[in-house]
């Protein structure tokens, strides 16, 4: 399977949780939505001034020399009386015009102020034209019953801040998955165990880290399971266990064909198994599939496979789960600095770094970060793409043009 008939048969197969639940907005960052958002009152809610200035009525600027200042308006301090002929207000931005008045005459425009023997205030303006009203009308931002957000919706800052403005105060969302990660290998040691104290052949844990840190920003309950070690009743027994608690496990090592690599016949066993080939490289061997209600991902356990196949696959499965619409990756067109050598067969996806070209204010170039060995973490040192080499390619010299697909994307 292509990366691409992958995603799709991944988001044909995944839904949101069922089951919603009510949050207070200042507690619903990175959740998604459940039910549609609608704005309480217009916005702005009254006339106001997009200005500092006078608020006046424009056909007294021709009229009347002078005009007398009745009184001011500032943000939550309105004026409440009309201005009559031949009166203005000081205004402030963001305040309520008052009743009559149609144009904010900048304060800059203002040639004197007077003030009579009274105390009264009067106020002259230099000869001009002005070229707006700086006014900004009842709903000029937003209409009063507008749709501001839809489900699946993902609550960003930027849209809790609009439907904060909008008087909502609480939405609806959806559940959030509780998902489980395992590790699998008896090589594998928690990583504070001394070096010296590993045994020949044993290895620090990293999956558990990357993939634990990768989905963090996601709307979910994450939680790291005890390790899987490489005996078949074992790792049965966890899966049952696991999948009756999760609503996603995610797995690392233990898919290939090895003699040690129970987690595809396990997943087949206590549940159904959906596909464990796959045509991209790095991560061939990847198993996903459920046990009951519990959706089940067997990523291969080379560390650079697991987090390309995490990024790639998993990553946008569980936004789905979450609630969220699958979004298609996203491609920039790039220039190869760096030559390229692949073999035609598997669509690969090669560590890259990506800058702007320094000969065009448009053009992007990028190169690759070194040797791309699936057991080197090393190559996403500096990265900041996946270099999309697509599966009929062969070597690419530089120059080359190729896809490229930012992590800022990927990851967000
Ligand atoms: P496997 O698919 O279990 O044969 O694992 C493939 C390679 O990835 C082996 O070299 C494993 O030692 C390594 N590996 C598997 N799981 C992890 C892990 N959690 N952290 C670091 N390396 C791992
Ligand atoms: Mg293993």
């Amino acid at each position: 399977m292509d990366l691409e008939e992958a995603r799709e048969a991944l988001f044909a197969q995944i839904n949101a949780l069922a089951g919603s639940e009510s949050i207070p907005i200042d507690q619903a960052h990175g959740r998604v939505l459940s039910a549609a958002v609608t704005a309480q009152l217009p916005l702005p809610p009254f006339p106001a001034s997009a200005m500092d200035g006078y608020a006046v009525r424009q056909q007294d600027i021709s009229d009347h020399g002078t005009l007398q200042i009745v009184g001011q308006s500032l943000a939550g301090h309105p004026y409440t009386g009309p201005i009559e002929a031949g009166e203005c207000a000081r205004i402030f931005t963001g305040a309520v015009v008052p009743e009559g008045a149609d144009l904010i005459v900048l304060q800059e425009r203002v040639a004197e102020v007077l003030t009579d023997g009274d105390g009264y205030e009067t106020v002259r303006f230099e000869p001009h034209e002005a070229d707006e009203n700086y006014i900004r009308p009842i709903g000029n931002d937003v209409q009063r019953g507008q749709l501001m957000a839809q489900p699946g919706d993902e609550l960003s800052p930027l849209l809790l801040g609009a439907l904060a403005a909008a008087g909502v105060s609480e939405i609806s969302a959806y559940r959030r998955p509780k998902v489980g990660i395992f590790s699998s290998g008896d090589e594998l040691r928690d990583p504070g165990t001394p070096p010296q104290a590993l045994a020949l052949g044993e290895i620090y844990d990293s999956n558990s880290f990357t993939v634990a840190g990768l989905l963090r920003q996601l709307p979910i309950e994450l939680i790291t399971l005890d390790r899987l070690p490489d005996d078949p009743d074992a790792v049965e027994k966890a899966l049952a266990q696991a999948s009756q608690s999760c609503d996603m496990l995610i797995t690392s090592g233990g898919v290939s064909v090895g003699d040690a690599d129970f987690i595809g016949a396990t997943i087949a066993r206590l549940g159904q198994l959906s596909f464990w080939r796959l045509n991209l490289k790095p991560g061939k061997p990847l198993a996903f599939g459920n046990i009951g209600d519990c959706w089940i991902f067997g990523l291969p356990g080379n560390p650079v496979s697991t987090i390309v196949t995490c990024m790639l696959l998993v990553l946008p499965s569980l936004k789905v789960l979450c609630g969220a619409s699958p979004a298609p990756l996203l491609r920039i067109r790039a220039t190869l600095t760096s030559p390229v050598s692949h073999r035609p067969g598997r669509a690969e996806y090669q560590r890259g770094i990506y800058s702007q070209n320094p000969q065009s204010t448009t053009a992007v170039s990028v190169r690759h970060t070194g040797d791309q060995g699936s057991n080197r973490l090393s190559t996403f040192a500096g990265a900041n793409c996946l270099i999309e080499i697509p599966k009929d390619s062969g070597d690419l010299a530089a120059g080359a043009d190729v896809c490229i697909l930012p992590l800022s994307d990927l990851l967000c």
